[in-house]
């Protein structure tokens, strides 16, 4: 057993990502929404588009404050500093920005110059996150990577002297890749970390060069030890370094952890604003629902442009939908996922004798409850109203995580857990509302 903090409830939080489509090049191993436009873009065109999509946003959720606002890409570091101020400037005059908000943009070595990354500042950007993805220039080309180590380097260094807080990606279990020569190389990563790093296991996605190399034969990537022991020794030394695990792939001191990713594996709200973005909004009603805009950056500003937003998909979801996203979220995270959140929120949580199976496996471990107040009254009645069976106590639902194999078979343990999900009875809810 061991102890968990208290968390802030996610539910009420509310973020907005921005998502900008371009890179110089397509990475062979990438199958983000972005795409390279050899002849540039019209930028002008692009903004009055992104400003209309959030105007959108605001008529249907009203009004929010703002925790956390994410330029992902695509590499946004391709955008004008003038270009993200304005953005900025919009959501601001829509919503209220919270003090000491995240604001956080994601750049490229490549497209990285001390003046550029001035200008960010100046615009509202507190936070970089650079994709470095090697430390080493024979793999940055493997990789398809535009950029050379040095020029890494350079701009980890730029963004240490601009901004508070910075972090950077690196992939690891690449094709050949050691446990030695990766240990020497994020070593080298860990000594010139700011309080936040990114390392992300390889995987071939489908549809993507990397995928047609692989099925060939001609792409050998380390096999499912090999990586769980690369996987292993990553999180032995990043915590070693004071930067342990607080999700799958991401590492921070703590206090340092990306808000507006613990805004999503916590379920809360974000608009999704741009070309192929995907959102979770709070309707006033309560009603949440899943958005998703159209992939072409050419053709969503059109559909902007016609109907004010570039939607193509806006589905309500059911409680017990929202269940299993806030399931496959929070079990991303070493802080776990709170079963009793969960079941005052959605009015469902999966069986315990389902999560006792998990835990027995190995996949799952039960955290000790925040507090002491273990028991809660499973029926909220009282002597001579009801039987004297429905007066049964429960243990307070634990909070759990994912460990070992189980943290890379989320869909299974989330399907396992969801199959016996229980709707928790109006009265367990009441209770559990007012004891909370
Ligand atoms: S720079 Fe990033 S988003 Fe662009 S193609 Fe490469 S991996 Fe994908």
């Amino acid at each position: 057993m061991s102890t968990v903090s208290q968390r802030p409830d996610a539910g009420a939080l509310f973020g907005v990502y921005i998502h900008w489509p371009f890179c110089a090049q397509k990475c062979p191993y990438c199958d983000f929404n972005s795409h390279v436009r050899f002849g540039g873009w019209d930028e002008a065109r692009f903004l009055a588009a992104y400003i209309r999509e959030l105007d959108d946003v605001k008529a249907r959720v009203g009004r929010q404050d703002v925790y956390s606002i994410f330029f992902g890409g695509g590499t946004p570091s391709l955008m004008k500093p003038a270009t993200v101020a304005a953005i900025l400037d919009h959501i601001g005059k829509l919503w209220t920005i919270q003090p000491g908000a995240e604001i956080t943009l994601e750049a490229n070595p490549n497209s990285v110059e001390a003046d550029r990354f001035v200008g960010y500042r100046a615009a509202g950007v507190n936070r970089v996150s650079i994709g470095v993805q090697s430390l080493r220039d024979e793999e940055l080309k493997r990789l398809g990577r535009l950029h050379s180590v040095s020029e890494a380097k350079t701009a980890i260094e730029i963004a240490r002297r601009t901004f508070d807080r910075f972090s950077f990606d690196l992939i690891y279990a690449r094709p050949g890749q050691t446990l030695i020569a990766w240990r020497t190389e994020l070593s080298e990563a860990l000594a010139m970390a700011g309080g936040h790093l990114s390392l992300y296991q390889l995987t071939i996605e489908p549809d993507t060069p990397y995928a047609e190399l692989h099925a060939r034969g001609r792409l050998v990537v380390p096999d499912a030890d090999a990586a769980l022991d690369l996987y292993a020794l990553t999180q032995d030394m990043t915590a070693a370094a004071g930067l342990p695990a607080y999700e799958i792939s991401n590492h921070a001191a703590p206090g340092d952890e990306s808000r507006h990713n613990l805004l999503y594996w916590r379920y809360g709200a974000y608009a999704g604003i741009g070309p192929g973005a995907h959102g979770r909004l709070v309707l006033p009603d309560g009603q949440r629902i899943a958005t998703s805009t159209e992939k072409n950056p050419e053709r969503w500003a059109e559909r902007v442009e016609e109907a004010g937003h570039g939607f193509t998909d806006e589905t309500p979801l059911t409680l017990e939908e929202q269940a299993d996203e806030m399931l496959l979220m929070g079990l991303r995270l070493t802080e776990g996922i709170d079963l009793e959140a969960m079941a005052r929120r959605f009015r469902f949580a999966p069986a315990l004798s389902e999560v006792a199976d998990l835990e027995s496996m190995g996949l799952l471990e039960i955290l000790e409850a925040p507090d002491d107040d273990a028991d809660i009254i499973r029926a909220c009645v009282g002597p001579g109203i009801a039987p004297a069976a429905a007066m049964t106590h429960t243990r307070r639902r634990p909070t759990i995580r994912a460990i070992g194999t189980g943290r890379f078979v989320l869909n299974e343990l989330v399907r396992r857990l969801s199959l016996k999900t229980q709707a928790v009875s109006p009265a367990v809810q009441q209770a559990a509302t007012l004891r909370a």
